[in-house]
């Protein structure tokens, strides 16, 4: 119990929401149903399945996985110890957690396996437009395949999403291959020699980086860096021949499917467990937050991760950037339909009200009806009713109970009120509303 002195002491200071963490509210939660649904459905048509999993997995697994050199691992992460003095971590994204999951369940043994997931994430960044410390990501994830048909597969499905979506013409797809572990080795000794060339002219960041983590470098935001960047040493010059083979094929298949693409010899990705290809859909529409999507193939995760040895790739689909761009592309968004807004005015109208819905209801599933709740006059009800936005109005007043009738007024077409048989309710509606 809160005694009167706490109470008002929670008046004068309500608390708030934790810094980047977002509170999504209706209208916009409409939205987010759209986006989400759109990619549960092509995510189901290309005959990938749903895994989930939860929020919080050992620290260990993210160390281990992502690399102690990122910039997540580094500074991003939200880690704690639990009561049992076991260090924890909110998952900062989306593939250690399907690896854990697949290794400890044994679903990479000798079958190909195409996942998905959705939900939220957690990284302790600077929040700003398109970056938050609570974000969502949907995700893709391919095991046992090492062929470039998956790859070119799954670039094809994330395009099929950003197209359903109506946002694919904002967004350019970039490609890159970061080659075998071998010849990344090799093409970081060269690299490392080329910056260490031109020490003075790196950022604070990028001298940390030039002993733990120098591909990196070459993703760096600092515009005073884009020049060192773009004379760099490329990685594609130094791609190992099935490397180079599997890249080529790619292209090719990605070409004769139509989908266009660019490659960016500097595209690395900020995690440590790529190999061969990665992508980005980039957009330049969102100012600094350009990456929307972003992914490519980590072969050697599952072994590093105590498994078999298992080719595997995915990608992940920033949610927050996806719907800034749909806000921005000036399409029609859907919005929250409401289809009746059921006036009654008196307890036993209201009993009737909530029987005829319910009748609707069940013979249209994906109608929605607000029944009025709250005793108030006909009068203002109908304000209310105009105000909602509804389709329609059903009035049942007490001349309509006594004689098992009820009013039905269109709120979007200038026609009079119209009066029939309660018996009828459904047959009318199934009429009037494709639903
Ligand atoms: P960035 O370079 O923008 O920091 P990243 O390389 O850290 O991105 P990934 O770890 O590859 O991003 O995550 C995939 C996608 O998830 C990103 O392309 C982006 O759309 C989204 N994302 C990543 N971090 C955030 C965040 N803090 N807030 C919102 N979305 C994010
Ligand atoms: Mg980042």
């Amino acid at each position: 119990m809160l005694t009167n002195q706490q109470t008002r002491i929670n008046v004068a200071n309500p608390i708030q929401a934790i810094r980047g963490m977002n509170d999504i509210l209706p209208p916009d939660s409409f939205i987010w149903q759209f986006v989400e649904d759109t990619m549960r459905n092509v995510l189901r048509s290309y005959a990938y399945q749903e895994i989930r999993l939860p929020v919080i997995e050992k620290t260990e697994l993210f160390k281990r996985s992502i690399g102690e050199a990122t910039d997540i691992v580094e500074k991003e992460m939200y880690t704690f110890l639990d009561r049992n003095n076991d260090s924890l971590t909110l998952r900062p994204e989306g593939t250690a957690g399907v690896v854990r999951a697949g290794i400890e369940h044994g679903l990479f043994y000798n079958q190909i396996q195409r996942l998905w997931y959705m939900g939220p994430y957690y990284r302790h960044e600077r929040p700003q437009k398109g970056r938050y410390r609570q974000f969502y990501q949907c995700g893709a994830e391919a095991f046992g395949l090492e062929g470039p048909d998956i790859d070119a597969e799954l670039i094809l499905l994330s395009a099929k999403i950003f197209e359903k979506l109506g946002i694919k013409s904002f967004m350019t797809l970039t490609l890159n291959s970061l080659g075998s572990v071998q010849s990344r080795a090799k093409y970081r000794d060269i690299l490392v020699k080329y910056l260490t060339d031109h020490q003075s002219e790196l950022d604070e960041d990028s001298q940390r980086r030039l002993t733990s983590n120098p591909l990196r470098i070459l993703d760096s935001k600092n515009p005073a860096m884009s020049d060192l960047i773009a004379n760099a040493p490329k990685l594609m010059d130094y791609l190992d021949a099935e490397s180079a083979t599997h890249f080529a094929k790619l292209q090719e298949i990605l070409t004769k499917a139509g989908l266009s693409y660019t490659l960016n010899p500097c595209l690395v990705r900020g995690l440590d467990y790529y190999t061969k290809t990665v992508f980005e859909w980039v957009t330049n529409e969102l100012g600094a937050q350009g990456t929307v999507c972003a992914g490519g193939r980590y072969d050697g995760l599952v072994e590093q991760l105590g498994g078999k040895p298992t080719p595997a790739l995915g990608f992940a689909i920033g949610m927050e950037r996806t719907i800034l761009l749909l806000q921005q592309s000036q399409q029609q968004l859907p919005i929250a339909p409401l289809d009746i807004y059921f006036i009654n005015d008196s307890d036993a109208a209201f009993q009737r009200a909530l029987d005829l819905a319910d009748q609707l209801r069940d013979h249209m599933p994906k109608m929605s009806i607000l029944v009025n709740c709250g005793s108030s006059s006909i009068k203002s009800q109908f304000k209310k009713a105009d105000k909602s936005g509804a389709e329609f109005a059903l009035i049942l007043g007490e001349q309509e109970l006594q004689s098992n009738s009820i009013g039905v007024k269109s709120l979007r077409e200038k026609a009079e009120q119209t009066t029939i048989q309660q018996d009828d309710l459904v047959k009318y509606f199934l009429n009037h509303l494709k639903k």
